[in-house]
């Protein structure tokens, strides 16, 4: 078993995280089974946020018995000291834990500090006190903010997207994180759904030791295959490196990593799944994709009201709204040659 050391907490952890935000969609029963079983096969890093609705309650009902074999982390979103206590107090309860071993601030605009006139790094230093956390994290999505934060020196954990299909700006970011002894934490590390080749993109991400992945698991099938991946050498095969260089070709450039940062939508535009549309035809079995819900869903694009809450919104500066509209004609050329084969 490979494992990571998360820079100066010491906290030394199975390389395969379990990211918790997909067990959102998936029933009290199936999810203990599938935390249950995720513990004893080794994994032994859990990852959750407040906002996560239930993930929270799902860990704490299924898995707080054996609370001594994980190490725990989640996250808030609060903008002043009295939600801030008000999650962490709520987070403790669902989780069932006297203390999180990592308290993370969620995907803030800026990082606090002290003195910031926010309180919150001091609530942080608080709780820390208090017992009720041990490590000071943070995540995000930009890399100004996160780069800023990591070398603050306010920070014991950094999460951030990183996959194969991240540039070099990011792998500088992961290699500095290690020198600073910054826990690096990824998340999106199948890159929101694009990356398929679970065993490629796990090998990849052996080539940064100091980095530990959070596998978004939301199946009992996706946790077996996480276990079958493990049982491959843990090096990039030649079939594995050609793949990873054709996804960078294919996938180069400005892409939606479906973070949904910028939701809600007025319009009610699925925006995480409709700004991909286009790839995920390309590189997943169309069928689905192409069903009746999938196709309402599209033909909310066309409704855009151009408020721009999207574009304003989006972390790796994407002009949403022209990629809806990108993906849009590229759907309704899918359809029509779906149509032209079925009725050939
Ligand atoms: S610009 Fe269009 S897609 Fe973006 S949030 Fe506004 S209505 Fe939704
Ligand atoms: S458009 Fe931007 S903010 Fe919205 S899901 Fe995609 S990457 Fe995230």
């Amino acid at each position: 078993m490979t494992e990571v050391t998360l820079g100066r907490t010491g906290l030394t952890v199975n390389k395969d995280g379990f990211g918790v935000l997909p067990l959102q969609r998936t029933g009290m029963e199936e999810a203990a089974r599938i935390l249950n079983r995720a513990l004893d096969g080794g994994m032994n890093y859990y990852d959750t946020a407040r906002a996560y609705t239930d993930s929270e309650e799902k860990i704490g009902r299924a898995i707080s018995s054996r609370r001594g074999e994980f190490i725990l982390a989640t996250k808030t979103m609060a903008g002043n000291t009295e939600a801030f206590r008000k999650d962490l107090e709520t987070s403790l309860r669902n989780l069932k834990t006297p203390y999180i071993d990592i308290y993370q601030f969620h995907n803030p605009q800026d990082f606090p500090r002290p003195g910031d006139g926010t309180g919150l790094y001091e609530a942080m230093l608080t709780a820390r006190e208090q017992g009720k956390i041990r490590f000071i994290g943070i995540t995000n999505h930009r890399l100004p903010v996160a780069r800023a934060a990591a070398e603050s020196g306010l920070y014991d954990t950094l999460q951030f997207p990183f996959s194969y299909l991240s540039d070099e700006r990011d792998a500088a970011l992961v290699r500095d994180c290690g020198k600073l002894d910054v826990g690096f934490i990824c998340m999106k590390a199948l890159s929101g759904g694009l990356i398929t080749d679970v065993s490629a993109a796990r090998s990849w991400l052996m080539e940064y030791p100091n980095a530990l992945p959070i596998w978004g698991i939301q199946r009992e099938g996706e946790l077996e295959a996480l276990f079958e991946a493990q049982q491959q050498p843990a090096v990039l095969s030649a079939a594995q490196r050609q793949r990873i260089e054709k996804d960078r070709a294919e996938l180069s450039g400005n892409f939606c990593r479906a973070c949904g940062y910028c939701l809600p939508c007025p319009a009610e535009i699925e925006i995480t799944m409709c700004a991909r549309m286009f790839l995920l035809l390309r590189r997943m079995p169309a069928g689905p994709l192409l069903s009746e819900q999938w196709q309402r869903e599209m033909a909310k694009i066309p409704n855009c009201l151009h408020c721009n809450h999207c574009k304003d919104n989006c972390p790796y500066g994407l002009d949403t709204p022209a990629l809806l509209e990108r993906n849009y004609e590229d759907y309704r050329k899918a359809l029509e040659e779906a149509g032209a084969a079925k009725s050939a």
